[in-house]
């Protein structure tokens, strides 16, 4: 079957026809067109704005990727993911640069130990082996420079770890292109077509394309690009920074994601760097990409408190950044709750009923 079907007026291209649309080429859009592959569908159109893929959040990302969530639905989407990370290469032959060094959240309050212990258990019924509710002697042991005055315990699953995200886009796409998956780049979705409640097509700056099933998979931009179809969706774009340190010695490259949840500070390791990240509060919503120069000062007064030796790094802001998460008014978690920093994102939830 051909990939995209494009019908010829005299050479001049006149409609294209594809099975699935997908808008945006990052880690997302990527994986989907794999995955339509994997279940027999090639007749796919990806449709990536910029002249590269992954210039989105993919690339911004801190690659962290854990069983460790409070949902049934994050929790057995990451065991599928990790599973499939860890032979990514005979999947689709590329690295995904997995690396297995673990997620440790770090609790220092009662509040935050029954919040990671309901975890564990619904992690647990979802088929998480390996992942244990730990000890201040264990932590202390894992990070020897943590100070755990008012540490109470915390949690801790060796096949967490971190991805290169933008080697796992490359993987998807290169392996869905193989089998017949169409990419346009430099093309802009400027339209959804709907007729009678179901799509019929999307335009592009490169000309219409009729199709039946459209995936949105446009990241921060979610929302605009549902709105092409007269569908409101609550996405929001949530500005969020990474201080990379320069090559340090104090702290070993073998390191897990490790997670203070008293202040949602989090590092880990990276070659012979940091990567330091902390959910400001005081960040609210909007599509900036700025990286803020002071807050290398507000993440390090974190980062010291938390790991003294921090004092000691050296920062080139030139070589931190900022990208934007996209944000559901839930958080996709339940209503009510404590407010805890997850590694990934702020996520509102309730320890008792998760
Ligand atoms: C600093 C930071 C750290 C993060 N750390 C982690 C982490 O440790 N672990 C984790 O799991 N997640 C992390 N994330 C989140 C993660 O990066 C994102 O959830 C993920 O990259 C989203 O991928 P995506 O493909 O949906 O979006 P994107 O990569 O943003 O791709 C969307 C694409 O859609 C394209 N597009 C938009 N509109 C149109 C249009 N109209 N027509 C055509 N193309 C369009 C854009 O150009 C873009 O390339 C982090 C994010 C940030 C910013």
């Amino acid at each position: 079957m051909p990939a995209v079907n494009t019908s010829t007026d005299g050479g001049r291209l006149m409609t294209h026809t594809a099975d699935v649309v997908i808008i945006g080429g990052g880690i997302v859009g990527s994986s989907v067109a794999y995955h339509l592959t994997e279940a027999g569908c090639a007749n796919v159109l990806v449709i990536e704005r910029e002249e590269r893929q992954g210039m989105g959040s993919t690339a911004k990302s801190m690659g962290g990727v854990r069983a460790q969530f409070a949902t049934p639905i994050n929790i057995k989407m990451s065991l599928y993911s990790i599973d499939l990370f860890s032979r990514f290469e005979e999947a689709t032959g590329h690295t995904a640069g997995y690396k297995a060094q673990g997620y440790l959240f770090v609790a220092t309050s009662e509040r935050h130990l029954d919040y990671l212990k309901a975890n564990f258990q619904q992690q647990k019924i979802c088929g998480v082996n390996n992942v244990e509710m730990v000890t201040r002697e264990d932590i202390v042991r894992t990070v020897p420079q943590l100070i755990a005055d008012d540490v109470v315990g915390g949690s801790f699953c060796p096949t967490d770890g971190f991805v290169d995200p933008y080697s796992v886009m490359t993987g998807f796409a290169k392996r869905a292109r193989e089998r017949g998956v169409i990419t346009w780049l430099e093309t802009e979705v400027t339209g959804i077509d709907v007729k009678s409640g179901r799509v019929a097509g999307v335009q592009t700056s490169r000309g219409y394309v009729s199709t039946h099933a459209v995936v949105n998979a446009a990241g921060p931009w979610a929302s605009g690009v549902a709105r092409l179809a007269g569908v409101d969706i609550p996405v929001e774009p949530l500005r969020r920074q990474i201080v990379k340190t320069e090559s340090f010695s104090q702290l070993s490259a073998k390191l897990p994601m490790v997670i203070d949840m008293s202040s949602g500070f989090h590092f880990r390791p990276e070659g012979t760097s940091f990567l330091l990240a902390w959910p400001d509060p005081e960040q609210t919503y909007g599509f900036r990409t700025d990286f803020d120069y002071g807050f290398i000062e507000k993440i390090l007064t974190r980062a010291v408190s938390r790991v003294p030796q921090f004092a000691d790094v050296e920062v080139n802001p030139r070589r931190c950044w900022a990208g934007m998460y996209e944000m559901t008014p839930d958080h996709h978690e339940s209503s009510a709750g404590l407010r805890v920093s997850t590694g990934c994102s702020w996520r509102t939830v309730s320890a008792a009923t998760e």
